[in-house]
């Protein structure tokens, strides 16, 4: 058995879940921050197997899915003009808009948009449409962030004068602090993000525990790491000991990844930012700083903001709150399925609705 493997071992699975059914005697709620632990916790079958005291939330760690309508009308809008071409993750390209638009039909009505499986890949569109701007949907947590910071800095030296990013990344502390102090949100726990946390550590995660009382592991994705959070959160509500745990210590250390912080630190500054069904969350999106104004699409001519209505009967806002569980949207297995998706969380692989629908959860 390789390393890998011993992590989903049958038999330490089946321990675990007995001590935990024994340990988690008071009902808890508890949500994934975390759009790889949504898939990990249903592909697993974990999902099924949780006793009955324990409800899993899927929250806003999809982070197409919470790219907010706003800045998905505005790179629609992008990819509508003449002088861009669009470089973007192949994920954002059937995100809904405006009026039914994505980016596969504004391709299909002559857009330029490639699609691309690395930041620096946009460096080579480019080079290679040096009389148009090439502008890279910069869509991600802390994870995505620090190589879109490290592609700017490689055009610069490349002296590239047709690239820029459209920032729309967002930061997870702010988020985790947005629905914490939303009295209607009801959540006794938070397996915190392993890929995120391998980037900002553990300490950005302290008020969660300090400030507000709500136990938090940081998790990876294999089911004995699950498991094992959810053993320790179960510990930690019985014992009202709230604190951060860092469960994924082969991965994430304390203090994060100090070069990749830095590099992000240099190119991006927090700012205000706009998320689906939060709304805006102070300090929670990431901007170029002006140094690196050169490269920043939201400064083209043009490129804004602007009011945009949420999609019709989509409740991707309060999916992504924990409010509300895929299949109670109304449209959940009718007219929103995968193959004609209305709202991004049953677009994303990594969304709520399209797990639920692809594990045939309640269908
Ligand atoms: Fe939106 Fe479809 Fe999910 Fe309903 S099932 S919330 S329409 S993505």
């Amino acid at each position: 058995m390789n390393s890998f493997e011993a992590f989903k071992d049958p038999q330490l699975c089946r321990a675990l879940l007995a001590r935990l059914t024994a340990e988690a005697t008071t009902p808890f709620r508890f949500m994934e921050v975390c759009g790889t632990h949504t898939v990990a916790i249903f592909q697993s079958g974990l999902r099924s197997l949780l006793p009955p005291t324990i409800t899993h939330l899927t929250g806003p760690g999809c982070p197409v899915c919470v790219t907010h309508e706003s800045e998905v009308a505005a790179f629609l809008d992008l990819a509508g003009r003449d002088d861009v071409v669009l470089a973007t993750f192949g994920d954002l390209m059937r995100v809904p808009g405006p009026k039914g638009r994505n980016l596969k039909t504004a391709k299909a009505d002559g857009a330029r948009v490639e699609v691309v499986y690395s930041p620096v890949d946009a460096l080579a569109v480019a080079a290679a449409n040096p009389g148009r701007t090439v502008v890279f949907l910069g869509v991600g947590f802390e994870t995505t962030a620090p190589a879109v910071a490290a592609t700017i800095k490689l055009a610069r030296e490349q002296n590239l004068k047709n690239f820029r990013v459209l920032s729309f990344h967002k930061l997870v502390p702010p988020a985790l602090e947005a629905l914490l102090s939303d009295p209607d949100i009801n959540v006794d726990a938070f397996v915190l993000p392993g890929h995120v946390s391998a980037i900002i550590g553990a300490t950005p995660y302290a008020f969660v525990a300090g400030k507000y009382h709500v136990p938090s592991v940081i998790a990876g994705f294999e089911p004995l790491d699950i498991l094992t959070a959810l053993l320790d959160i179960a510990g930690m509500l019985k014992n009202d000991a709230p604190t951060i745990r860092n469960g994924y210590t082969r991965v994430v250390s304390d203090a994060g990844n100090p070069v990749a912080m830095a590099m992000m630190d240099e190119v991006f500054a927090p700012a205000d930012a706009l998320w689906r069904g939060l709304g805006l969350i102070p300090q929670s999106g990431l901007v170029l700083r002006d140094e690196f104004a050169d490269f920043d699409a939201m400064r083209l001519p043009g490129v804004e903001l602007k009011e945009t209505p949420p999609l019709p009967g989509c409740r991707c806002g309060e999916v992504l709150k924990g409010k509300m569980a895929p299949n109670e949207c109304p449209l959940f297995g009718k007219a929103c399925t995968p193959a004609t998706p209305v709202g991004p969380c049953m677009v994303s692989t990594e969304g709520g609705c399209a797990a639920y629908f692809k594990y045939r959860l309640d269908l």
